[in-house]
């Protein structure tokens, strides 16, 4: 087949993908980005270009014929899944053995399913992370260029206090601070002055109508809002959609070759592109950027990859609970899908942990205040390559999972009884399962900086090939991810820039 070829190529659209391609652009070098997923700018049937999360659609998953939400269940009735017809929906759910992953699927990566909470880590915990990252840099430079660029605003805090739609996070509020707990403000990237117009009743609603994991049709300043549009319009930047690349080898000449397969809306290979490049951005995020790899070397056709691919796995310690309120604690039938609070225990060295407090948007009153915990999980797993399946196996085991657990329920039991209250039973499943701690949202490393690459991302072993994405972050952060890898991504792109590129 015929090669095509451009001087840089980047696979993936999520973070660590749209900053590379804007960088590029703006720098002058063509650049062809491939993504798996669709272009979600055209509306359905329905007028809207996501479906609802109340009633989900094909447009929800990735190739399933049954949603797999987070909460299952839900007073152990499986009212929240639906059947749906098999199409390349923006939500996936990856399966490994003791674990499953959350991942968006489409251009702009995590950005079009993700809470949009824009948390820029504790300088400390951060350099504990990366010891050989000059934090001054970070905190000066790369953090300050992320936020502006992403969007990253903040709740009024009057609007907060009186809005009937985070009346579920005061209450969460109150509980812990009756523990004696801090609480604090999370900013995010969905615009506020919009929120505020939806509650109004003069914009169309998308966070107060329940909008999120299946993609927002207003408010939310996606990558394909920032980033994305910005590198399409240096003119230099083409997206590639649905192409989804699966070997990684290199030419002769040091040349990167691709292959890739596009697939159409049923999920069938239609056609196999071959391409070449100088320069290649891996942003496939933590689970794609870490299969191509391993895949590379262990097929032979990038041999000298470093031991380390592969390796530095881990979940940031997320864990998902729910809390049974008292009759007069009534966190609301509305709800805000945006989170903008968390109880920051970080500072607790015994048991370190950051749980944001979750939306449960129903439309009607349940008393469940939910959570999604960031635990301090020193537990690290590997990717193996699976030669019958030519993918890759996740060694994180159940007893990793119980760390993060372990934690989480030292402080929730601490809240429980300081407000005499309990768990709630029902809601992942029919086991009486009260701590999700069978996925995440936040998968990180397979590719540590440092390890797998140079300080800077460059691949160890092979020049002018580069990861971008949440791959290079050693397995936890503390805080929601998507901010640092934005933040790494431009350190990683100001370098190669000034070093690598110059003719
Ligand atoms: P991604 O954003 O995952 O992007 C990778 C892209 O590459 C995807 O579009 C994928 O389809 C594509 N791709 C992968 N492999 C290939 C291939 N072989 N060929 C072509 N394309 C490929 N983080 C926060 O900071 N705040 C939050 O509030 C938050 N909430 C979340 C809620 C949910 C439901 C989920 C799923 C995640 C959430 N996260 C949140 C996590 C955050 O979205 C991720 O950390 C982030 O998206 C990772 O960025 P990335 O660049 O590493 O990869």
């Amino acid at each position: 087949a015929a090669v095509d070829n451009a001087p840089a190529i980047v696979v993936g659209s999520g973070y660590g993908g749209a900053v590379a391609a804007l960088r590029l652009g703006q720098a002058g070098i063509r650049t062809l980005v491939l993504e798996m997923g669709r272009a979600w700018n055209t509306p359905g049937a329905d007028g809207k270009v996501f479906c609802s999360t109340s009633a989900p659609d094909q447009r929800s998953m990735w190739f399933r014929t049954r949603t797999e939400a987070p909460l299952a269940t839900f007073l152990w009735l499986d009212v929240v899944n639906r059947d749906i017809s098999a199409y390349p929906g923006v939500l996936d759910r990856v399966h490994f053995d003791a674990m499953s992953v959350y991942v968006g699927r489409g251009v702009g990566g995590g950005s079009l399913v993700n809470g949009g909470m824009a948390v820029t880590p504790l300088k400390a915990y951060f350099a504990e992370q990366f010891p050989t990252v000059d934090s001054a840099e970070m905190y000066g430079t790369y953090f300050p260029r992320a936020r502006s660029m992403l969007g990253v605003n903040t709740v009024d805090p009057a609007w907060f206090e009186s809005t009937e739609w985070y009346r579920f996070t005061r209450i969460s509020r109150a509980h812990a601070q009756k523990t004696g707990l801090k609480t604090t403000f999370v900013p995010n990237v969905y615009d506020f002055g919009y929120m505020q117009r939806e509650a109004a009743g003069t914009a169309t609603k998308s966070a107060l109508a329940g909008e999120v994991i299946y993609g927002n049709n207003h408010g939310k300043r996606s990558l394909d809002k920032t980033y994305l549009a910005s590198a399409l319009g240096t003119g230099n930047v083409t997206i590639h959609t649905m192409e989804k690349v699966r070997a990684i080898s290199r030419a002769a000449d040091g040349s990167w070759l691709l292959t890739a397969d596009r697939i159409d809306t049923t999920g069938t290979v239609v056609e196999t592109k071959q391409y070449g490049c100088a320069y290649l951005f891996l942003g496939g995020g933590s689970l794609g950027t870490t299969e191509l790899l391993v895949r590379a070397r262990e097929t032979g056709t990038l041999p000298a990859l470093d031991a380390s691919v592969g390796a530095g796995w881990g979940t940031n310690g997320n864990v998902m609970l729910g809390r049974a309120n008292h009759l007069w604690d009534t966190v609301g039938a509305n709800q805000s899908t945006m989170p903008v609070m968390g109880i920051d225990d970080w500072a607790n060295t015994a048991n370190p942990v950051f749980a944001e407090i979750a939306p449960l948007p129903t439309g009607l009153e349940h008393w469940v205040s939910l959570y999604l915990a960031i635990t301090k999980n020193p537990s690290r797993a590997s990717f193996s390559y699976d030669s019958g399946t030519g993918g890759v196996r996740l060694g994180w085991t159940a007893a990793h999972s119980a760390v993060s657990v372990a934690m989480a329920k030292k402080l929730f039991d601490r809240i429980n009884s300081a407000n005499s209250t309990i768990y709630r039973y029902d809601l992942f499943g029919s086991s009486n399962k009260v701590f999700a701690d069978d996925f995440t949202y936040h998968p990180l490393g397979g590719c540590v900086l440092g390890k797998a690459t140079d300080n800077y991302g460059r691949v160890k072993g092979y020049p002018r090939l580069y990861v971008t994405d949440g791959s290079l972050v050693p397995g936890s952060i503390g805080v929601n991810p998507f901010v640092t890898i934005t933040a790494l991504a431009e350190r990683t792109m100001a370098r190669v820039l000034a070093e690598d590129t110059a003719p």
